[in-house]
């Protein structure tokens, strides 16, 4: 089977996976956007799922991102930055991505800010919500330590709220890998009620990944990021 063929019929399943899961939830599937993330994985990739209908492309690393946007300008991409990202890295990151869901502590929205002011742009940003410390004495995954905790959430999203060139689109978080995907995204949807209350912009819903994404559908979830179930597995430790 060739690479487009393959990546078409993984596509396809998941949307199935997705309609099916929007159905049993009660809810429409135009709600519920898919971002593909596309970390270890070629260009070309990108390339052959953008000629399927692919927009929104997902990658964790700038270093990684960076020059795969760059390959693929000529496409009309939306780039999605999900993983932990440094200060050094916002100036690199707001040239490319349109949105950051990955805004874990309050300095980092300064340098964001800034980045993206001097690149002209807006950037949407997503607060990362841990959903980590609700499972004391469980062995988690290691992405879903990362986050805010909960008195910090609404610190950040008031200062992304506040800041000139970004704008709060919501809130973000992986459920941690051994407990239960639907109390940790019941949770993330209290958080979410809570930010949206306060900012009417902030109604992202970033949840669900290959693993997980029927239970984040049901609790509410706007946007998958979803990599292994479209591109195949990983190196360890992609
Ligand atoms: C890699 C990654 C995903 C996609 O994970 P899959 O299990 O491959 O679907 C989603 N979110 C983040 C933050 C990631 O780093």
């Amino acid at each position: 089977m060739s690479r487009r063929d393959e990546l078409a019929a993984r596509l396809a399943a998941l949307r199935d996976r997705v309609e099916r899961a929007c159905r049993s939830a009660e809810r429409d599937p135009a709600e519920v956007a898919v971002v593909v993330v596309t970390k270890t994985f070629p260009a070309s990739d990108i390339r052959l799922l953008a000629a399927m209908g692919v927009h929104d492309i997902g990658e964790n690393r700038d270093q990684e991102a960076a020059p795969k946007a760059v390959e693929c300008a000529d496409l009309e991409l939306t780039w999605h930055f999900v993983g932990q990202l440094q200060r050094n890295k916002a100036a690199s990151v707001a040239r490319y991505a349109s949105v950051v869901h990955s805004v874990d502590r309050p300095r980092l929205v300064g340098a964001l800010d800034r980045a993206a002011a001097s690149a002209g742009r807006v950037l949407r940003c997503l607060v990362q919500v841990s959903l980590a410390d609700d499972e004391p004495g469980r062995p988690l995954g290691g992405a879903a330590r990362a986050g805010a905790a909960a008195d910090q959430v609404i610190v950040i999203a008031d200062l992304i709220a506040e800041a000139q060139s970004l704008q709060l689109g919501g809130v973000m978080a992986v459920a941690p890998l051994v407990a239960d995907p639907d109390a940790a995204f019941a949770r993330l949807a209290d958080v979410a009620a809570t930010v949206r209350n306060r900012h009417s912009t902030a109604i992202w819903i970033s949840a669900g990944m290959s693993a997980d994404l029927e239970a984040a559908i049901h609790h509410g979830a706007t946007h998958l990021r979803v990599g292994s179930a479209i591109l195949g597995t990983r190196p360890p430790g992609g």
